[in-house]
């Protein structure tokens, strides 16, 4: 059965590239009924924090993700933490080094930086030239009386690597380009080169899905699965895939440090996890040609990740947007008022009073849902109806109130003042009256009418918000202005 991982390190906020490598894991194992094992990379101290682990767990959450093994449920692989499984590490890598799959490595940092200028002067290949491959136990005599402190280095078959990656098809990797690596420090500290294959081996994962910038990792993690197999470590070797890179801005690889790229301001602005999951998925997939707004089951029941790819995809947030936005619609009335609520709120609504007018909210609602791109716009658009006085924007006035504005507020005001407050048809058939008496037409006509009273030339739909606000605050407000 399919067995994949989602195997994040915690350094830093969670990124969309990140969120997106889930996402297809996720829909990976459950379009094939398997399990997602959740899996966390932490060995390295410098760059790891709780803090990071937690916001990570929390944004998994958040996006409705759920996981068969990993933190906080476990499972029979536990525990999901590498910072806690360094004796099986350890253990491993003792076995490469026994069965002559690995060795140990003295060379000096700056002695492999000049054997490398030296290699890259000469047109050579630059990486690890394999000085230490075969020492004989004089040599290694001598460098342990000089001090040095050797690292672990695995070594490499001397045979070309050739695997059938499930998003580019077959790949080569000759052995001179790939030399031999490290798995562990000097001080003992084991490296993501051996930690993670290892534990996708113990864990018996039949296939990685992950980012392009790890293909290159990929003939390495093969040798080394051929050597666990044989030591017993390891069943079988499983199965690549390589997600696209994501493009940012200037079609330059979306980075972890660009703003652009944290979840946590998608988060802020209010997108919906809905909304958010169905475009991520769109890099580098999609359901049909002609349907790009899709629920994540739909996504699930069609994802196949052969049909992912290979071609880098392009990040862009006004599509991101879009599809937000027709997400917002897709939600049930109720859903919606409630999913508004952290931004009716103090601080991010500093109108927000303490006896919020709940029979308000919930009439200007769906009037709202129609409009939004992201639910973080809500708390501009209806602060109208909560503030005591329409907010004052000098552009807004200077962009909305030209000479006859006052004539025309006047007429309006009149007309309205007769109209039925019941019906935003007849709100609507006063301004318009009243537009048609000075020449205007409703677009014109509205406009400052909408300034008086909201404060704002865009907004909800006007004669719904008028409605909603009540003829005496709405009058009163085309008094102030007119005034
Ligand atoms: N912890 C690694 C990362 O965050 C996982 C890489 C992999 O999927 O193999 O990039």
């Amino acid at each position: 059965s399919v067995r994949v991982r989602f195997c994040p390190s915690p350094t830093g906020n969670p990124h969309v590239g990140l969120v997106r490598t889930a996402l297809f894991n996720w829909a990976f194992a459950r379009h094939h009924q398997g399990t997602l094992v959740f899996r966390i990379e932490d060995t390295d101290a410098a760059r790891d924090s709780e803090e990071s682990y937690n916001q990570l767990l929390d944004s998994m959450r958040w996006l409705g993700f759920d996981w068969d093994e990993g933190p906080e449920i476990g499972g029979p692989h536990a525990p999901y933490r590498q910072s806690q499984r360094m004796d099986l590490y350890k253990d491993v890598a003792q076995k490469l080094l026994d069965a002559g799959h690995a060795y140990r490595c003295y060379c000096s940092q700056e002695e492999l930086d000049t054997r490398r200028e030296a290699a890259r002067a000469a047109g050579k290949p630059s990486g690890y030239d394999g000085h230490c491959r075969d020492l004989s136990a004089a040599q290694v005599e001598e460098y342990r009386a000089q001090g040095r402190e050797p690292i672990v280095r695995f070594r490499m078959p001397d045979e070309a690597i050739t695997f059938t990656d499930l998003v580019r098809g077959e790949i080569t990797y000759l052995p001179e380009n790939v030399p031999d690596y490290g798995i562990v420090r000097a001080n003992g500290a084991p490296l993501y080169t051996l930690v993670n294959p290892v534990d996708d081996a113990l864990m018996e994962i039949t296939h990685v899905l992950r980012g392009e910038d790890l293909l290159s990792s990929t003939p390495r993690q093969i040798a080394l699965y051929k050597a666990l197999i044989e030591l017993g470590v390891a069943k079988e070797i499983p199965a690549f895939g390589h997600l696209p890179y994501v493009m940012g801005e200037g079609n330059k690889k979306l980075s972890k440090r660009d703003p652009q790229s944290s979840l946590n301001l998608y988060r802020e602005r209010g997108f919906l996890p809905e909304g958010l999951l169905n475009y991520l998925s769109l890099l580098g997939w999609s359901l049909s040609a002609d349907q790009d707004i899709f629920t994540i089951e739909e996504m699930v029941a069609a994802f196949d990740v052969n049909d992912v790819q290979p071609n880098p995809a392009r990040f862009d947030l006004k599509k991101c947007e879009a599809i937000n936005a027709d997400h917002i619609r897709l939600l049930e009335v109720k859903d919606f008022t409630e999913r508004c609520r952290p931004w009716l709120k103090a601080p991010v609504a500093p109108w927000a009073p303490e006896d919020f007018d709940e029979a308000k909210w919930q009439a200007i609602a769906p009037h709202a849902q129609t409009r939004l791109k992201v639910l973080s716009e809500i708390t501009d658009n209806v602060d109208f109806l909560f503030l005591p006085e329409p907010v004052f924007d000098e552009a807004s006035w200077t962009k909305a109130m030209k000479e006859g504005s006052d004539a025309l507020l006047t007429t309006a005001r009149e007309k309205l003042d007769a109209a039925d407050w019941t019906s935003p048809e007849a709100l609507k058939e006063a301004v318009l009256a009243a537009g048609e008496a000075h020449g205007l037409k409703l677009g014109k006509a509205q406009a400052p009418v909408r300034v008086a009273v909201t404060g704002r030339t865009v907004g909800l739909p006007l004669f719904e918000s008028l409605e909603v606000l009540g003829k005496e605050k709405a009058l009163a407000r085309i008094d102030a202005a007119l005034a």
